[in-house]
């Protein structure tokens, strides 16, 4: 587990993100504001816990929608991608997994919202795929991060959960000692892991939080513990000139 606690800010940083020059990032937490370590203005999405992903238009003039205050108005996918310098592409959680991606040689990043749904259908496929099609990213060079989400210790699913992994050749289930009770529990984070590794990406480049999101009330926001009262944490990355 390689992650920093959260600062006096209240954002989790991971360390292989944060040593790569050029690249400013952060998952922010309950008590901590993303604006605060990242370039604004921030790009969002309407996420509809699906695979769909986006390329952040190049002309300022074409992106106005990414800016829009009202969530419903945002452009409807679950991956934002741009290699446009000073200006974030976040995605907003509480207990989905925020995956956050740099290509440090060519230049192009991508913020991802994966829960199980866009995970199993393959929204980190198509992230990384885009990044290679439309910029000529090569797995080999991505440095990946896993936010805070709901962990294996409180993420109980029914048996469609963990087929729709199994199915695909990934194990889902976390082990039964992990788990807080004896139906089955999911370890989205390390699918998550598992489905990059098999893109190309690197072990060592990967990194995740491992922070359960309903095991620390105090300060991450959880929609299975806190329902419609949970907030949601903005959790973003950005290219920097330099
Ligand atoms: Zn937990």
């Amino acid at each position: 587990m390689i992650h920093n606690p959260p600062d006096a800010e209240g954002i989790v940083q991971l360390e292989n993100l944060w040593v790569l020059p050029g690249i400013r990032h952060g998952f922010a937490t309950r008590c901590g504001h993303l604006e605060d370590v990242v370039p604004t203005p921030i790009a969002r999405l309407k996420q509809i816990h699906g695979a769909n992903v986006l390329i952040l238009p190049e002309e300022p003039a074409d992106r106005s929608e990414f800016f829009e205050t009202s969530t419903n108005l945002l452009p409807h996918a679950d991956g934002l991608i741009t290699n446009c310098p000073e200006i974030t592409i976040a995605v907003a959680v509480a207990d989905c997994l925020p995956v956050l991606i740099a290509d440090p040689v060519a230049g192009v990043i991508a913020a991802v919202h994966a829960g199980w749904r866009g995970l199993s259908t393959g929204v980190i496929e198509n992230a990384i795929g885009l990044m290679a099609s439309a910029f000529g990213t090569k797995p080999t060079d991505c440095v990946v991060g896993i936010g805070p989400s709901i962990g294996p210790c409180c993420y109980e699913v029914g048996p469609e959960v963990l087929a729709a992994f199994n199915n695909q050749g990934y194990d889902a289930e976390a082990p039964v000692p992990f788990a807080k009770s004896e139906r089955p529990h999911c370890n989205l984070g390390s699918v998550a892991s598992a489905i990059t590794q098999k893109l190309g990406v690197r072990q060592p480049n990967i990194a995740n939080a491992g922070v359960c999101t309903k095991c620390n009330s105090d300060w991450l926001w959880s929609y299975r513990r806190d329902g419609d009262n949970a907030g949601r944490m903005l959790c973003g990355i950005s290219l920097t000139h330099q």
